[in-house]
């Protein structure tokens, strides 16, 4: 199923999760998708290669167990910047014989310096791709607050109009913690005519350092509150967990309330966080 249908029928609810390393074995990430399951998340994404580790085989195999075993309808990420067009062709046919249907198109982090070697310099040259490879439903990542590398915001917005334009049909926003950049760019977004639906992401935060690195890769802003709480709880573990669910649910119960189009929890692999920020939202996403 082509999990951009559902935008159209209600708050959509994803929850994104990470393949554990070659090494380690698959059973802890099936126990965290069938506590995951139990919320009856609208989908899971799996992320493939992120943070620099290469996941290929088993972010699809993952993908494909979490919709064919668990009944959960899934997505697999799949960033560029590791392939050449051949590679990228031969995993289109993995994804077709494993039946997933959606598939997250990304370009990576790791350019390396041979950039004009590259097959596909951008997401928009990769979704052109797919799009002429298959019937695949394809999503993009966003950032309300621009992209790092961009030159500015309203670049980068023009940029995600071009990517949307290749083949987008629903797009996935980075981490933030600050609501009113995600609105001020949903009206870029509609001023420039970008008509697909908008996840907001949001990752609730475990520890200091976890949001420490976060916003040295994304370039994030960190409101005061956020700093202060973070401050304040950085040695008090439980109270630091409980204090970050609760902030999640904040930023949650005002984004639906505007009319976001959904939410994609990063959930770090804890069904326990997604547990109790689930309770605490389930029928305000039932009622909206
Ligand atoms: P693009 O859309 O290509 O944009 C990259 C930069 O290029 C931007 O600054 C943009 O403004 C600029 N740009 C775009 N088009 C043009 C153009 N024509 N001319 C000039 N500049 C242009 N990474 C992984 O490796 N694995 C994952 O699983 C993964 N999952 C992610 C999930 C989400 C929801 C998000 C938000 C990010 C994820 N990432 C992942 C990180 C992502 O790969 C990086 O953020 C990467 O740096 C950019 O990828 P993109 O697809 O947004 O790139």
């Amino acid at each position: 199923m082509k999990t951009s249908e559902l935008f159209q029928h209600k708050k959509v609810l994803s929850f994104e999760i990470f393949p554990p390393k070659q090494t380690e074995n698959l059973a802890a990430i099936y126990q965290t998708v069938n506590a995951l399951k139990e919320l009856a998340p609208d989908f899971i994404s799996v992320t493939f290669g992120a943070l620099g580790t290469k996941n290929n085989q088993r972010t699809l195999d993952i993908a494909s167990t979490v919709k064919h075993t668990y009944g959960v309808e899934s997505v697999a990420h799949l960033p560029s910047s590791q392939f050449t067009k051949r590679d990228v062709q031969a995993l289109l046919t993995r994804f077709k014989q494993l039946g997933i249907d959606n598939i997250l198109a990304l370009r990576g982090d790791d350019i390396t310096e041979h950039k004009e070697k590259k097959d596909f310099h951008y997401a928009s040259d990769l979704i052109e791709y797919i799009k002429s490879e298959g019937d695949f439903n394809i999503i993009g990542a966003c950032y309300p607050e621009g992209h790092i590398e961009s030159v500015s915001i309203l670049d980068d917005v023009r940029h995600l109009k071009e990517k949307v334009d290749s083949g987008c049909d629903q797009l996935i926003s980075q981490l933030f913690f600050d609501n009113d950049y995600f609105y001020t760019f949903k009206e870029r977004t509609e001023l420039i005519g970008i008509d697909v639906p908008i996840q907001a992401g949001i990752m609730p935060v475990v520890n200091k350092r976890q949001i420490e690195k976060m916003v040295k890769m994304c370039g994030v802003n960190v409101p005061k509150k956020f700093l202060k709480m973070m401050e304040r709880y950085e040695y008090h573990p439980e109270a630091m967990r409980d204090a970050g669910i609760a902030y999640a649910i904040d930023q949650i119960v005002d984004l639906i309330t505007q009319g976001a189009d959904g939410i994609h929890l990063y959930t770090m692999n804890n069904p326990y966080i997604a547990h109790r920020i689930y309770q605490a939202v389930n029928q305000l996403l039932i009622a909206s």
